[in-house]
């Protein structure tokens, strides 16, 4: 079921209420209990399962029923709209435009302030995989494991503005930051092509040389992007410039794993390159002597440091990490042996509770039909109460 801006536009104080209380319940429950949501909210019983019917049909919270009691989760939707009404409240964002992208961990919306002007909201969805790697992350998990797609999905929006609001300070080509409110990031809407797209370019040796000296300019700046890609690269429509995105996995230089990293970045411009543009260059950016010269250059400063201080906890930083890590293996063993789908049935077996908290496979099919969730060519305001 898709939802759309007019739930968004009329959903009344009591709805809210309701709605703030399985979000709250869900920190520390997998399926909320009715009785705590009632307790939560502070309404009358008879109102809230009411109010959760009418929820529950627009795809805000789901009714969960082969659990030991009667209880919801809040959905995808629901947490959507959480997030965009506190943007809206804070006068940040006013209305909800057309979906422009769906990566494998995020939804892209083109929405508006309130005089019109364009920008890009980023949906964070890190509990979209496999639940493999939700298996493995429950070790460390602890206490927030029931609400691990929430909870991850806002730490990578937490950690991506931070990034992002430092790359911004200091000039790096980046989108503007605009806010963050739970798993999304606001920023400036870019009009570009992503690299993947574009077929010919006048001087790919300009173009290689930009994009390498901005892979040295984050090295010397204490930080490895860990996705530089031809999908993270856009090229502005009218300038040509390379702009860069998605700074879920930046990574600082001091990690265990730098080097690899930031030669992994480097070789998938060259591979690109080389692939696409036919163009190759003996001249690429070796870490260790990348990280001596900025060393040597009196300058220096470390963007890693600053994010640090900014008050992403280290702590998030590893959850996210680990997190990110296994979905990294994950991905890898893609062509699995027979032996393997075997174990990969024993596992959904097993995991058939889990699936119980996290968006069924219909649901998020649904987030991809060919409409657009919040679908409006006017852009339509969202409701604010
Ligand atoms: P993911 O983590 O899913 O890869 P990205 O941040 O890379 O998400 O964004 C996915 C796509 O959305 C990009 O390839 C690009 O086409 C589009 N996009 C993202 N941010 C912007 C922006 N600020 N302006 C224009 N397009 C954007
Ligand atoms: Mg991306």
């Amino acid at each position: 079921m898709k939802l759309d801006a007019t739930d968004l536009r009329y959903i009344t104080s009591d709805e809210f209420r309701v709605l703030t209380a399985v979000e709250m319940g869900s920190k520390n429950h997998e399926v909320v209990p009715t009785v705590l949501i009632v307790q939560i909210s502070g309404l009358r019983n008879g109102g809230v399962n009411k109010i959760l019917g009418s929820l529950a049909k627009r795809n805000l919270v789901a009714r969960v029923q082969n659990s030991r009691y009667d209880g919801y989760r809040l959905t995808y939707g629901g947490y959507d709209y959480l997030a965009m009404r506190t943007l809206s409240k804070r006068d940040s964002m006013y209305s909800v435009g057309n979906q422009i992208g769906v990566g494998k961990e995020s939804d892209i919306y083109i929405v508006a302030d309130n005089e019109g002007k364009e920008m890009v909201l980023k949906l964070h969805r890190l509990g979209r995989v496999s639940f493999r790697a939700i298996k493995e992350k429950r070790d460390y998990m602890g206490k927030r494991k029931s609400a691990s797609w929430m909870y991850m999905s806002r730490l990578a929006a937490q950690k991506e503005y931070t990034f992002m609001k430092v790359l911004h300070q200091h000039d790096f080509p980046v989108p503007t930051p605009i806010d963050q409110a739970r798993h999304t990031i606001l920023m400036e809407f870019i009009d570009a092509y992503p690299l993947r797209q574009v077929s010919e370019i006048p001087s790919p040796g300009a173009l290689y040389s930009k994009l390498m000296d901005i892979i040295v300019r984050f090295a010397h700046a204490g930080l490895i992007h860990g996705d530089f890609n031809e999908f993270n690269i856009l090229i502005r429509r009218e300038s040509s410039e390379p702009v860069v995105i998605d700074f879920p996995q930046m990574v600082s230089t001091s990690h265990v794993n730098a080097e690899y990293y930031f030669n992994r970045d480097v070789q998938c411009i060259r591979t690109f390159f080389r692939r696409r543009f036919n163009y190759e260059s003996a001249l690429y950016p070796r870490f260790k002597s990348t990280m001596k010269e900025g060393s040597d250059d009196g300058k220096e400063f470390r963007l890693d440091v600053v994010v640090a201080a900014s008050g992403f906890k280290n702590a998030d930083q590893k959850a996210l990490e680990e997190y990110m890590d296994s979905l990294k293996d994950d991905s890898e063993g893609e062509e699995s042996t027979e032996e393997e789908e075997e174990e990969e049935s024993e596992e959904e077996l097993e995991n058939e509770a889990i699936e119980d908290i996290h968006p069924s496979a219909e649901e998020i099919s649904s987030r991809f039909s060919p409409e657009p969730l919040y679908y409006s060519t006017s852009h339509l305001p969202i409701a604010q109460n």
